[in-house]
């Protein structure tokens, strides 16, 4: 496994809060790796630690040897953080299209590209394309984003973000409110995008976690209180007693 994001000891309180305590994990490429735990355990907080989007209180990232610990969201971005959000991003005023090609002008060097030069947007345009081919949105090309179903705009905010050609991407829950026939369809994508980068799930999904997790993390109180694999993890007391077993494992 090559190594490519690595963070150490990450700690965020609020107030007398600890969100996130003493949080460390490597995430490898091809690997995805899920973080679970029940409501307000500190995952969503520790992927904001890991962008950027909270400055943590202590603790080191690294991408591929980078200390990322200075730079602000847009650098982390640059030097190849991906991430979705818990609630989806794309902007439903605009159409499929379009929004795929925001995500790649972001990508592209504001003087390499005059908006408007019909030659130099026509190949944004095909690329634009080839993704939402990819991603069985073409059809939806000229749609408002607004008017997609759920799962085809987890679909489309997936492919925005990997516009971004992003080393290591960071998932919020990319299957929450999905019917089962988009939650499927986001396993085998997630399964096929994957050898190309690291993958950090944060899935209250148990099936799809535990299909394709190959590490699965467990966190609670902000702290992970165990992280193996799939078939560990299931077994793991502790964690039947923290999550797994509990009443509502949702939320
Ligand atoms: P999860 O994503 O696992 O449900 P969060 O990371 O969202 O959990 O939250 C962890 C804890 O930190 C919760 O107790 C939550 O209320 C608290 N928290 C999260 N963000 C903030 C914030 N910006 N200000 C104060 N408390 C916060
Ligand atoms: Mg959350």
């Amino acid at each position: 496994m090559t190594k490519l994001l690595t963070a150490v000891n990450l700690k965020k309180s609020f107030g007398g809060l600890n969100a996130v305590d003493d949080f460390s994990i490597e995430l490898g490429k091809g690997e995805i790796h899920a973080l679970i735990g029940p409501n307000g355990a500190g995952k969503s907080t520790a992927i904001n630690l890991l962008t950027g989007e909270l400055l943590a209180d202590q603790g080191s990232i690294t991408l591929e040897g980078q200390d990322l610990s200075g730079l602000s969201t847009w650098q982390r971005a640059q030097a190849g953080l991906g991430r979705t959000y818990q609630i989806t991003s794309v902007i439903n005023e605009l159409s499929v299209l379009e929004n795929m090609l925001i995500a790649l002008l972001a990508q592209t060097q504001q003087d390499q590209i005059g908006l408007t030069h019909v030659t130099k947007i026509t190949p944004l345009i095909d690329q634009a394309k080839h993704y939402l081919q990819d991603f069985d949105l073409l059809p939806n090309a000229e749609n408002l984003a607004g008017e997609l179903s759920h799962g085809e705009q987890g679909r489309l905010e997936i492919a925005m973000c990997l516009a971004t050609n992003p080393k290591v991407l960071l998932l919020d829950e990319p299957m929450s409110g999905m019917s089962l026939i988009d939650g499927k369809n986001m396993i085998a994508l997630l399964h096929n995008i994957k050898q190309s980068m690291a993958i950090l799930l944060v899935e209250h999904d148990m099936e799809a976690v535990f299909q394709l997790a190959d590490t699965v993390s467990v966190m609670a109180s902000g702290k992970i209180i165990a992280s193996d694999s799939p078939q560990i993890i299931r077994k793991d007391p502790l964690v039947i007693e923290a999550y797994l077993g509990g009443d509502d494992a949702s939320g």
